[in-house]
């Protein structure tokens, strides 16, 4: 096993995409799960902490370590088996997002989940529970797990197949592969009725894999993971239009969304869309120097829609209904194959990419809003959010998920004060969105950056109670510390 001691080798791992910082005595590199059990094992006897790390470009401090020591999964990084006919996939947790979906593809399967950061890991990506622009029609990455494998923090390990162990009520009972016996309550509590990825998933009679997926890394090291797995799609309509009048782009995306949710049968419906995303004026304008043919004062909707047959019908019927909404048809960008729908992959991907390297270069982290809120308010929240960012006179850009409702509302402040003025807009958006029902992260998770909106949204008693779920499965409490909530709650 690789072990990296000179702080010299392993600075890259002390942060992440947000531009969170932290510390580590030393990396370790495990190549199977043999080796990773048995430095789990070593640091549980000696009460040292471990960190995990995927590939960093989580947007949360999630994998960045206060202390103790880092172990990167990217030695195990093996596609261990693609059943062709059963439509699953057995990987180990450090493969490449772009890497497992080209793999896929080449054998005319499709794995729906695609954060728009795909140089991530697949381990990572059940850990945080991600989504992208496919999360519109295929939700998240919780949707295609169907088994995993994990090393709990004393090193037993759980073999988990979905279906297979579920609690009966909000009460779990089961072995261990070694046969140490857990039985436990998991907190009750209203998860919003919206895309999220705050804090654990606890539901009633739910199942065992789900309260792992998306446990960031705090409840065990995930070493395996069995994926379901889709029949490809090969004609794809995707196209980025222009309109000048946010209320267009808004009233657009309300009809894509009633269509796409109606009851008229699959092979009926023209417009069923799989993506449906916005970027707003700012967020067009900060991106215009590396794409001067958007047009000026627009603001722009990237849809997705697959075509399995009828696709003069159903491109008709878009046309229309772009043409309703006074989109600019002139202007607008069609992918008419696959390399451009890459390229309207890497222009979404730019704006996220753009904005983290702004705050990067200045020093500052990035203060970028996560939240969904149900259907019903993310007009006026929409609203109501760009009046108070405008009142502050920060420079910020809009883009994000609106499909799903899920807005990304980024400040992009020149320096620390304006920092300290972002992060209390910040708070102010998260607040709301809380009071309307929704949540403080749909897709990034909580992480280190975010523990204070956890608790803004479910309270302290709420908190404590998933703190203790933690110390259930790390009474050592080694795993992952800091992640979700404070230290001080896992006394
Ligand atoms: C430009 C950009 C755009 C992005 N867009 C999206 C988006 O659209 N949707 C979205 O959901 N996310 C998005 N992200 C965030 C990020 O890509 C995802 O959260 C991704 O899943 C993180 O993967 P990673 O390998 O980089 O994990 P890391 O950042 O290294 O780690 C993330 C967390 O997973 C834990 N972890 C990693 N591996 C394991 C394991 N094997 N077992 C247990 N815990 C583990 C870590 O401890 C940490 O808590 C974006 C990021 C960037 C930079």
């Amino acid at each position: 096993m690789i072990v990296k001691t000179n702080p010299d080798e392993f600075q890259n791992y002390l942060s992440d995409a947000s531009n969170y910082q932290g510390t580590a005595e030393a990396v370790y590199l495990p190549e199977s799960e043999r080796e990773l059990i048995e430095l789990i094992k070593k640091c549980h006897t000696g009460k040292t902490r471990i960190t995990v790390s995927g590939n960093g470009t989580g947007l949360t401090g999630a994998r960045v370590p206060e202390g103790g020591v880092v172990i990167s999964l990217e030695k195990m990084n093996r596609i261990m088996e693609c059943h062709e006919s059963e439509q699953y996939l057995r990987v180990q947790p450090g493969v490449i997002l772009k890497e497992l979906q080209d793999y896929v593809e080449e054998k005319k399967l499709f794995y729906p989940p695609d954060p728009t950061e795909r140089n991530c890991f697949i381990g990572a990506t059940a850990a945080t529970n991600s989504s992208g622009a496919r999360g519109f029609k295929y939700g998240p990455t919780r949707n295609y797990v169907i088994g995993l494998r994990v090393v709990l923090p004393s090193g037993e390990t759980l073999g988990i197949e979905r279906g297979e162990i579920m609690a009966s009520g909000f009460t779990f009972s089961f072995s261990t592969d070694q046969g140490t016996k857990y039985e436990f309550s998991i907190p009750r509590f209203e998860m919003p009725d919206t895309k999220n990825a705050s804090g654990y998933y606890c539901r009633a009679d739910m199942d065992l894999i789900d309260l792992f997926i998306g446990s960031e890394g705090t409840l065990g090291i995930i070493t395996e993971l069995k994926l379901q797995l889709l029949p490809a799609i090969e004609n794809i309509l995707s196209c980025v239009v222009f309109f000048y009048d946010e209320e267009d782009a808004m009233n657009f995306m309300n009809d894509v969304r009633a269509a796409t949710a109606s009851d008229a049968p699959v092979q009926k419906k023209n417009i069923a869309a799989r993506g449906l995303e916005f970027f707003n004026k700012s967020a067009l304008d900060f991106l215009r120097p590396d794409y001067p043919s958007i047009p000026p004062n627009a603001c722009a909707v990237w849809l997705e829609q697959e075509l399995p047959d009828r696709e003069d019908e159903i491109t008709a019927a878009w046309l229309q209904l772009i043409l309703k909404h006074h989109g600019d048809a002139d202007t607008a960008w069609l992918a008419v194959n696959d390399r451009d729908r890459e390229k309207f992959k890497d222009f979404r991907h730019a704006i996220s990419w753009k904005v983290n390297d702004y705050v990067a270069r200045r020093g500052l982290r990035k203060v970028g809003t996560d939240v969904a809120v149900p259907l019903e308010s993310l007009r006026p929240f929409y609203q109501w959010m760009i009046d108070l960012v405008e009142k502050s006179r920060l420079q910020y850009v809009v883009y994000g998920h609106f499909g799903n409702c899920h807005v990304h509302l980024n400040m992009l402040p020149e320096d620390q004060n304006d920092f300290m003025k972002a992060k209390n807009i910040y708070a102010e958006i998260c607040r709301e969105a809380i009071r309307r029902k929704g949540t403080v992260s749909a897709e990034h998770g909580i992480g280190k950056m975010k523990r204070d909106y956890l608790m803004m949204m479910y309270g302290e008693q709420v908190i404590r109670e998933m703190a203790g779920l933690k110390i259930v499965f790390d009474p050592g409490r080694i795993l992952n510390i800091g992640n979700l909530f404070e230290e001080k709650y896992l006394r």
